[in-house]
């Protein structure tokens, strides 16, 4: 079977994440066929489709007629021979019990085409097991959407004992052709790759308040404000379900033993009926109290290092176990847990050997076997960390920018975050710079080109997440206003002419980057805006002075005191936008801009940035500076080049000389 074969997609489950999952692959163009087993649960779940499909319109992401279209390719049914008698491929969500599920599976294998391939997207049942409710567990595999399917870019596919390469290739391909990221997770291991990383991390939080030795304030500070995690472990928690959670990690205690035991705190919340948020209260009190409250200065060590080795035993049990790799561990966590780094990476920066350390004295003092560690960590802590360091030599190793050689002459700047709409951390400003400084570097390199990566967003701004430790304290802001002032500062005064490909949100700190480059073209579903003021700040990296001298100062500051939002065309009439192409043209055209760029005379196009930027406010400073270049350009040879190409009628090639 290959994805060409796959027209016909049957979702078994029209609740939560069928429904979702049923609208994902419609909108990718597939028929889908919904199944739930009474006509009021597969309509609910149809009319739910239909109200996301128009939210999506309705928020520009997609037109009426393709919101339309989708809807119109989603039949829902409930008759199984009718749902899956011709259909290539089948996702089954339906409740997560072990007897549903193999009814289910049993009817559907009478009633499917042998070529089928079936995929579960269970969260916590074994794959393998369910493949032997039918006759083709070759064909069968986990396909782990995460919720909601529509938003989530993640999706685990996860291998079964009997599960054939050929399926686990052809379900990849679908996900990526469903606009998902495909993880493998080679082994059916339980909780597969993010939540084997998240339950225990969420567990050891509970054992750390049930033992008395924190509390969930100390601990939800440490972990959004110290870890620097997109949330609290407790506010995480109420997030996913305490039912949830303890329901996975029963599972775990079954098949991988007393490590993952659950701790009393968690159970006694599960037997309390404090589920979390969906039954208004959990570790936090959504309906009397205040709801989440996470004060950002009760960090502790203690819990730092426990939830960290926590993560740094779980990792090295899925990486030893040959579940996964560390890239494959990180960027599904990343993905699927908006982790702003990989938790590897984590881990392996703050120290592996500190970490085993930390579990051999835990386990010393408490006898408690989620803290023996794993072979595979001391091996890993005695070579440094999980991740090899052997190409350390290529310092160009970034997280959060890649550069590429697309084209003659070009270097190719792309924001790598897609995950975080391509949004500005620290790291990200720093890596920008050295990115910027290795191409002006580079002899070869002419003319910059900067694109956000992904078809969300150039740069929705500042990671503010990722920051937020840092702004609490005057000095440490300023401090980060002046880094992203260098970063961008780096990037105007870039000797070579630089282009920036915008293609979705260009939004705050993404706005400010883009005003450092010399020419803007935008696809028309680009948005624009400098939204600080809205949150009771200012542009801080340079937004403040650099705007005007493009759009004037009475534009600069409607765009910036307004906070509102750009479209497109507005921008290009504000001068802002150079050129406005059609959506699916916005890289050709941009690289073809950047490459024109890129063969013109070096010297002079480095002379006139100088030029124009001494001048910018001070002309006399610019013109002092225009004459002397003029003087000095006179005797290049790139001057007799372009005399002699004009003269012929010729493009002229100019050397920089
Ligand atoms: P849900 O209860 O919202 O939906 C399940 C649906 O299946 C219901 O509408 C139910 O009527 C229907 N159903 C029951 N028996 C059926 C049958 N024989 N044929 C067809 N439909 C049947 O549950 P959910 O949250 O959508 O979870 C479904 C699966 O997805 C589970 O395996 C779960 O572990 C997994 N999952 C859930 C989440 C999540 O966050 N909810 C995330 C990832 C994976």
């Amino acid at each position: 079977m290959d994805l060409d074969n796959i027209n016909t997609i049957a979702v078994l489950g029209a609740g939560n994440m069928g429904h979702g999952i049923a609208e994902v692959a419609a909108m990718a163009g597939y028929d889908v066929n919904m199944r739930d087993i009474k006509d009021e649960f597969v309509q609910n779940g149809y009319e739910q489709i239909e109200w996301s499909l128009n939210k999506l319109a309705e928020n520009d992401q997609l037109t009426q007629e393709e919101a339309d279209a989708a809807l119109d390719r989603v039949t829902p049914l409930v008759d199984m021979s009718e749902a899956v008698g011709d259909a290539d491929f089948v996702i089954e969500a339906v409740p997560e019990q072990m007897e549903i599920k193999e009814d289910v599976y049993t009817e559907l294998e009478d009633a499917a085409p042998d070529h089928a391939v079936f995929a579960t997207n269970t969260s916590s049942l074994s794959i393998t097991d369910l493949a032997e409710f039918t006759d083709r567990p070759d064909q069968f595999c986990g396909m782990h959407f995460f919720n909601p399917p529509v938003r989530m870019p993640l999706v685990e596919v996860i291998s079964g004992a009997k599960s054939a390469d050929e399926t686990l290739d052809v379900t990849e391909e679908l996900a990526e052709d469903l606009e998902k990221v495909p993880v493998r997770v080679h082994k059916d291991s339980p909780g597969f790759i993010v939540n084997r990383i998240l339950v225990p991390l969420m567990n050891e939080a509970s054992w750390l308040v049930s033992n008395d030795e924190s509390t969930i304030a100390e601990v939800d500070s440490t972990t959004k404000y110290g870890m620097g995690l997109p949330m609290g472990s407790f506010e995480l928690g109420d997030q996913v379900g305490n039912d949830v959670s303890y329901h996975v990690l029963e599972y775990m205690h079954d098949v991988l033993g007393a490590a993952y035991e659950p701790a009393p705190l968690l159970e006694e919340k599960v037997e309390n009926e404090e589920l979390g948020k969906k039954t208004g209260k959990g570790f936090y009190d959504y309906e009397d109290g205040d709801g989440v409250q996470i004060p950002s200065d009760q960090q502790s060590e203690l819990v730092e290092e426990r939830l960290l080795a926590t993560i740094a035993n779980e990792a090295a049990k899925l990486i030893g176990g040959d579940v996964a790799p560390p890239e494959s561990i990180d960027e599904a966590v990343q993905l699927g847990a908006g982790f702003p780094d990989g938790p590897v990476k984590l881990v392996d920066e703050y120290g592996l050997e500190t970490l085993h350390e930390t579990l051999e004295e835990a386990y010393e003092e408490t006898g408690h076997e989620r803290y023996a560690p794993a072979e595979y960590l001391a091996e890993r802590a005695a070579e440094g960390g999980f991740y090899d360091d052997d190409d350390d030599s290529d310092e160009l190793d970034f997280e959060t920018v890649r550069i590429e050689y697309p084209g003659d002459m070009v270097g190719h700047v792309v924001i790598d975050r897609p995950h975080r709409m391509n949004t500005i951390s620290d790291e990200l400003l720093e890596e920008l710079s050295t990115a910027v400084e290795h191409l002006e570097d580079d002899e070869e390199v002419r003319a910059l080109l900067v694109t956000g990566e992904g078809e969300k967003a150039f740069s929705a701004g500042a990671d503010v997440q990722s920051m937020a430790g840092d702004g609490a304290d005057p000095i440490e802001g300023q401090e980060l206003s002046r880094l992203g002032q260098s970063t961008f500062g780096r990037l105007e005064a870039c000797d070579m002419p630089v282009v920036a490909g915008i293609d979705g949100f260009c939004l705050g700190g993404g706005m400010e980057l883009a005003t450092c480059a010399d020419l803007r073209v935008a696809s028309e579903r680009s948005e624009f805006g400098q939204p600080e003021l809205d949150l009771g700040l200012i542009p801080g990296w340079g937004g403040t002075q650099r705007l005007k001298h493009i759009v004037g100062e009475g534009r600069a500051k409607e765009i910036i005191l307004t906070a509102e939002r750009y479209d497109a065309e507005t921008m290009e009439s504000y001068g802002f936008v150079n050129e406005l192409v059609d959506n699916d043209e916005l890289e050709d055209r941009a690289l073809e801009l950047a490459t024109d760029l890129a063969g013109g005379p070096p010297i002079a196009q480095k002379f006139t940035k100088r030029a124009m930027l001494a001048g910018r406010d001070d002309t006399d400073a610019g013109l002092e500076y225009e004459a002397s270049a003029f003087g000095h350009l006179m005797a290049t040879d790139d001057l007799m080049e372009g005399i002699t190409a004009f003269m012929g009628d010729e493009e002229p090639e100019f050397e920089g000389k």
